[in-house]
This record gives structure tokens, sequence and C-alpha cells, in this order.
């Protein structure tokens, strides 16, 4: 599925993130930035040693990355040139925060493509796998948030959202056509 918001391409595909060739992938990472299971664990390995030593360097000068930022390091061996790292909120029934931390995990990691130079950049579905956020309530925030900084002045000519699963791709793609049903 696939729509334009302003002059960027903002699509809904399913597979493995990566695959991808977008100039940046986003690592739904934790906090101490080490690899992790799902799709942290699954970027590490297709991207080598180099990303890991280049989170290692980061968290030696700034220690963890609290939830809701995000950091930018090389792609190592994959097709992307650099990933972003983000860490999204673990759910703890969704009155401490985690609505506006996954938004913020997002615009961050938005701002700091923006900032790199970068034209396209993919994202996974944070937060929804091991940290446990209802998937339905997670695309929610993760279109709204992408479509509301895609709307300003931005230099971003594609967005990917890629699912694991086709569950996931669906409730993403009932989500996409909820708010650009309302909106456009
Ligand atoms: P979190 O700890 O933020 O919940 P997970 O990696 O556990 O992160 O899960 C986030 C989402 O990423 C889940 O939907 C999971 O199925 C998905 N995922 C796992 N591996 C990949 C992959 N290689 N590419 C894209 N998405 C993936």
């Amino acid at each position: 599925m696939e729509v334009t918001v302003n002059k960027t391409r903002l699509s809904l595909v399913q597979g493995d993130i990566t695959k991808q060739a977008t100039d940046a992938i986003v690592n739904a990472a934790n906090s101490s930035l080490m690899g992790g299971g799902g799709v942290d664990g699954a970027i590490h390995r297709a991207g080598g040693p180099a990303i890991l030593d280049e989170c290692k360097q980061i968290v030696s000068k700034q220690g963890r990355l609290p939830a809701g930022k995000a950091v930018i390091t090389t792609g190592g061996n994959l097709r992307a040139r650099h990933v972003i790292h983000t860490v999204g909120p673990v759910w703890h029934g969704g009155n401490q925060g985690e609505s506006d931390l996954l938004a913020s995990a997002y615009r961050e990691s938005l701002k700091l493509a923006v900032a790199h130079g970068l034209k396209s950049m993919s994202f996974p579905s944070i937060s929804t796998g091991a940290y446990g956020y209802p998937v339905r309530q997670a695309a929610e925030i993760a279109l709204r948030t992408v479509v509301d900084f895609l709307r300003q002045e931005q230099p971003l000519a594609e967005v990917v959202f890629v699912l694991f699963d086709a569950e996931s791709y669906q409730v993403y793609a009932q989500a996409l056509k909820a708010l650009t049903g309302k909106n456009n």
C-alpha cells in the first residue's frame, strides 16, 4: 500500500527490514545499544560488527539511550548506508507515557535522517514485539506521527514501513486508510 504525503512517498510492505535499500533503516533497539532479539538481532547479524563498534562508542560517550531518543551509525554490510537506532517504550498498560515515547521514537528518527541529509528511510513496527505494545494502537501513533512530520516542509522522498508478519501489515494498512481517508 502506498500514499503520497506532500512530496514524500509513504509505503507499507511486508518483509525483512534488513533487505531494504533505503538510505537508512531504523532499528527498534534497547537502551544498551548492545543488540538483542527481534529486529535488533536481525540488523546486527546482517550488518556485521561495524554497527556494534559504533554503538559501543556512542554509549561510552553519552551513556545508555533513553526511550524516545535516536542515534545514527553506519549500516555496515547492509544495503542501507545507515542504521538509526531508537528505543521505543515498554508497554506497561498505557498510562506510563507510552504513546508520547513511541511518537518521540519515530519523530527523533525522522529528524536525525533529515539532519544527515538522507532521502529515504525504513521503519519497523517499533515496540510491538518483545516490548508488548498493542499493534493497533502502535500503528495509529506510528502513522500519525510520520504523516504529521511529512506534512511539514522536509526533504524526504520515501518512507517505508516494513512489517514482518501479515497480521501487522493488515493492521497498519487499515490504520493508514483511516488516517489518510479522513485528512486528504
Ligand atoms: P521491540 O522490542 O521494540 O518490541 P521487536 O524486534 O521485538 O522490538 O519487535 C518489533 C517488530 O519488529 C515486531 O513486529 C517483529 O515481528 C518485527 N521484526 C522482527 N524481525 C524483523 C525484521 N527482520 N524486519 C522487520 N521487522 C522485524
